[in-house]
């Protein structure tokens, strides 16, 4: 076989990776980026959770677990689920996954025929649409613009509801755009899905980092919804846990033995060292989620501020740690505009075309660096667009 000769599965479309691995090339080649970029936290894990794992390490955890995960860790997360978003499940509704990430390929390969349409945000984290089509389904974009700060609404869903339509996914607050949808939208889209026998996802990810006076309401504390709905979750952007690898399934029970079967498939269980770090975060003091939280607000104000002195549009965000703007006033596409800034001005930020925005207008700004180093970035990006319009 030669390199040109290999043929990879149908199922296998690889978009998008070429522009976002060319900026990672051109940052490496430079000094002093700064990185508005990646999705992962600047801040560093909880000093006592980084103990707890220290300590599972010592006391030998390095072995397998169940493979949905500790007993005490399913149970602790039930219980947190409970405080945090008024949800009502059981220690064996809950599978522990390697990330979010995974849960979301799980609920795709337990639900998704080739053929079933699975509703989704547009522009959203592009992941979704790749498990859709790994499990065989089709992607359907449901276009969420800048009038409603780039919120999920249900008449865009009920317009493209089809016999077809198989599911919904909810990811609130969203990336890369951070929009919380309302509790009343929520609400209709819940009708929706049981109009429509829909099962729905409510990807939660971000839910504990909202700011002013935004609140996620859980489609699965709705009246009637717990029975179709898959709440994912996880620890990587609530307790800055990203390379811990843990997330979670909340599902009624009818839906685990399917989902803890692929899930065993994949990759047996979760870290076990990584759960019990899990462990200590979501049944230890919550003070530094409430700290870190208050740290992306003051770098989400000052960052809004400078996108409003220069001028540039943007979408309120709600929750999460992205501000996606509208660099079309610069005359440049959002693409040139992210490669020429980060090649002239040292800023690193991506396009909305890696969300799958159907535009060449926007960009996404991550909040995930210092304040100082936010307000340079956002200094470097004044002059930069000055300096364009020259
Ligand atoms: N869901 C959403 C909306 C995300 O933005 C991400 C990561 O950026 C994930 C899930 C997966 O995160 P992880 O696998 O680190 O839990």
């Amino acid at each position: 076989m030669t390199e040109a000769s290999i043929r990879f599965a149908r199922r296998v479309h690889v978009k998008d990776a070429s522009l976002r691995t060319r900026m990672l090339d051109i940052a490496a080649g430079l000094a002093d980026v700064i990185t508005l970029g990646r999705g992962d936290p600047d801040l560093p894990t909880p000093a006592h959770v980084v103990e707890a794992g220290r300590k599972a390490l010592a006391d030998g955890a390095t072995h397998y677990t169940h493979p949905a995960g500790l007993p005490q860790l399913r149970a602790a997360i039930a219980a947190g689920l409970a405080r945090d978003h008024g949800l009502d499940y059981a220690a064996d509704e809950i599978i522990v996954t390697a990330g979010g990430q995974e849960a979301v390929y799980l609920a795709m390969q337990a639900f998704i025929d080739p053929g079933d349409e699975v509703l989704l945000p547009a522009p959203g984290y592009t992941s979704y649409d790749h498990c859709v089509e790994l499990a065989g389904g089709v992607p359907v974009p449901v276009p969420v613009g800048a009038a409603q700060d780039f919120a999920f609404t249900a008449d865009a869903v009920e317009k493209r509801i089809t016999p077809k339509t198989r599911m919904l996914c909810l990811i609130n607050p969203a990336n890369p755009t951070g929009a919380v949808t309302p509790e009343t939208e929520v609400r209709k889209l819940a009708a929706l899905a049981v109009k429509h026998d829909l099962i729905v996802i409510s990807d939660e990810i971000y839910a504990r980092l909202v700011y002013d006076n935004h609140r996620v309401l859980s489609v699965a504390a709705i009246p009637g919804m717990k029975e179709r709905t898959i709440t994912i979750n996880g620890f990587s952007k609530t307790y800055a846990m990203t390379g811990w690898r843990i997330g979670y399934l909340a599902v009624p029970k009818a839906m685990v033995p399917a989902l803890a079967e692929i899930h065993h498939v994949l990759a047996i269980c979760a870290p076990a060292v990584s759960q019990h770090a899990a462990l200590a975060a979501v049944s230890g003091p919550q003070d530094a989620v409430e700290a870190m939280r208050r740290t992306y607000d003051e770098r989400r104000k000052a960052l809004c501020a400078a996108l409003d002195r220069m001028k540039i549009r943007y979408g309120r965000p709600g929750g999460a740690f992205y501000v996606y703007a509208d660099v079309s006033s610069t005359g440049l596409t959002a693409t040139e505009f992210c490669v020429r800034l980060l090649q002239e001005a040292k800023v690193m930020m991506f396009p909305g075309s890696l969300y799958g925005d159907p535009t060449d207008d926007h960009v996404r700004i991550s909040l995930l660096a210092s304040l100082p180093r936010v307000e340079e970035a956002m200094r470097r990006m004044g002059s930069f667009i000055a300096a364009l319009k020259r």
